[in-house]
Order: structure tokens, then C-alpha cells, then sequence
């Protein structure tokens, strides 16, 4: 049997080893603030076990993860229509790209890129006002993790909200376009809150075993989302969960997978294991450099690709 908690501790020891650690997110000034040493990772298993290394159970801003819980719950809400208001091809452009978005008619290319994560948040507002909206994502978060203790980092939020230009350029693109049902800044303050979720790499792996265990959270648990459900997010997650930085992810990895320029990634080995891995210093696409390393070790030693071979 796999080892996995010597394979974590192996991951953690080679890691601290690392030298060049990529550069942490300040474009949110609040994540610039973060200490760039810190690595953990975090494996829930199918027996119920959770096994971790390292800084596996310090809270950090888990960003765009959020984008996959968001949408299993407006999917949950509006199910296959959601799919008229965004699409599920990769973008091949970077997470905040506003090129696209005026080609193809204020539609963006999936839900996993900032335009498709504020058009869930709109999906997810429908009849709420935005407290109850971003309640409603937090208790699904904490209902994936059986973990009452999940919040929101207000700094964070803030801090984003203070600086989201960018993010307002989507929104108001879309608004312009149809795709948008609420004042923009409605819509923007369920996003920018939902991104500033706080969680450690054990509870984010304990919240991503309805992906990887058919929509429970363990076995004789009840379902939070269908298993036809699990399925699609993971093949959003492995097609568009890195950006443009996707494929190079699944060549170096081989797991559905969505980071967060937090540093946090949540990567999913389907029937086997949900692992959360921390690190906040970013790669040029965004993406946690040493995560995405310690990733790929994971996948090398435990034979989880889901294209299998080692
Ligand atoms: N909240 C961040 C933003 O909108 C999320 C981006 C990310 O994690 N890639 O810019």
C-alpha cells in the first residue's frame, strides 16, 4: 500500500530545500503580506484519514478554489442553464483577460476564469441580497469540510474590493452585454467575499472530497452534489482550473486541479484522494510555484495521473 503519509513528508523536506519560491500576489495588497516560507499539503482520503505536512493547518485566502465550489452550488440551483451564461472550453489567456469576453458576446469561455466565477456570483445572487449569497457559499464550503469553523478573511475582501479595477471592468462588460442580472457591484461584493474564504490545506482537502469521492464527503455520507456533477467539475478543473497555464498542468500533473493566487491549489485524484497543497509564492501564470512542484512529486510517486502510468 501507498505510504502516503511518508510520500507528504518526502514532498515537504525536498520543498523546503527550494531557493526560488515565485513571487507572492501584492496586486491584492492584503496577499502581499503573506510570508512566502510557508508550505503545507493536505490529503484526504477515501477511508476517511487526513493526512498532512507542514503548515497543513494555518488558514490562508483561498482566492479562485472558491470558483469550483461556487459553481457546484449554482449548478445545484440552476443546473444545466448556467451553461447558456458561460461557457466550458479553456481560455488560453490569463485568469483576469478581458480580450475575450468582447468577441464572444460578454459570454466568457468558463466559469473557472474571473468573468465566469462573477457570472456564478450573479447566478448564485438571484433573489438574495449578497450576505445571504456569500452565506450560502460558505455554508456549502463548510458543509464539504464538516467544519463550522470556516470564515472570511474581511481584510482580504477589503483589500480586494479597494483594488478590484480590473475585475469591475468584467463585471461592467457584462452588464453592458446582457450577462449580468444585478448592479455590478452586487455582484462584485459576492465575488470579491467568496475569494476571501480562509481556509488550511486540511480543511480545503476535506472540502474537495465531493469531487473526488462522487459528490460525498466520505463513504455512507449523503451527497452534496450529483456524481454526474463531480464529474464535470473535475473535467473543468483539469481543462481550465490553471489558466493558461491548464496543459502544462496536466502534462506535469495529470490531476483535475484549481489554484488560487493565494498559493493554495486543490487537486483531485478521482475514487482516491482530495489534496490541498499551500504555497504563496506564484509562477509567471499565476499559479503556486512550489504547489505545483510539490504536485507533481505527489503524482509521480503515488501513480495518481489520471492518465495513469507513473
Ligand atoms: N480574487 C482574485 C481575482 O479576482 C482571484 C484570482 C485568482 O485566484 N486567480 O483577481
Amino acid at each position: 500500500m501507498t505510504d502516503i503519509a511518508a510520500i507528504l513528508t518526502r514532498i515537504e523536506r525536498a520543498m523546503a530545500q527550494e531557493t526560488e519560491r515565485g513571487r507572492v500576489a501584492d496586486y491584492i495588497p492584503e496577499l502581499g503580506t503573506v510570508d512566502p516560507a510557508r508550505f503545507g499539503i493536505a490529503a484526504a482520503m477515501a477511508d476517511g484519514r487526513v493526512i498532512s505536512a507542514g503548515d497543513a493547518t494555518l488558514p490562508f485566502s483561498i482566492q479562485s478554489v472558491s470558483k469550483v465550489f461556487a459553481l457546484s452550488l449554482a449548478l445545484g440551483r440552476l443546473g444545466d442553464a448556467c451553461w447558456a451564461r458561460v461557457g466550458r472550453e479553456p481560455s488560453g489567456d490569463p485568469f483576469n483577460s478581458i480580450v475575450q469576453l468582447e468577441a464572444d458576446d460578454g459570454i466568457p469561455r468558463n466559469p473557472l476564469i474571473n468573468a465566469g466565477a462573477i457570472v456564478v456570483s450573479d447566478i448564485l445572487l438571484a433573489g438574495r441580497t449578497p450576505e445571504s449569497a456569500v452565506t450560502a457559499i460558505l455554508d456549502f464550503v463548510r458543509r464539504a469540510a464538516e467544519d463550522e469553523g470556516i470564515g472570511i478573511d474581511t481584510a482580504v475582501a477589503t483589500s480586494e474590493s479597494d483594488t478590484g479595477f480590473r475585475n469591475r471592468a468584467l463585471a461592467h462588460f457584462m452588464r453592458a452585454a446582457g450577462n449580468l442580472d444585478h448592479d455590478p457591484e452586487e455582484t462584485l461584493a459576492v465575488y470579491f467575499r467568496q475569494c476571501a474564504i480562509a481556509m488550511s490545506c486540511e480543511q480545503l482537502a476535506r472540502a474537495g472530497r465531493i469531487f473526488a469521492f462522487a459528490g460525498h464527503t466520505g463513504p455512507g455520507s449523503d451527497a452534496l452534489i450529483t456524481p454526474a456533477r463531480a464529474r464535470r467539475i473535475n473535467a473543468l478543473m483539469l481543462t481550465c482550473g490553471h489558466y493558461d497555464g491548464s496543459g502544462e498542468f496536466a502534462f506535469e500533473v495529470g490531476l483535475p486541479g484549481k489554484s488560487g493566487v493565494g498559493g493554495g491549489i486543490l487537486a483531485i485524484a478521482p475514487g482516491k484522494a482530495s489534496v490541498a497543497v499551500w504555497s504563496p509564492g506564484l509562477n509567471a501564470v499565476g499559479n503556486s510555484r512550489l504547489g505545483t512542484m510539490a504536485l507533481e512529486m505527489l503524482a509521480r510517486e503515488t501513480g495518481w495521473s489520471v492518465f495513469g502510468g507513473v
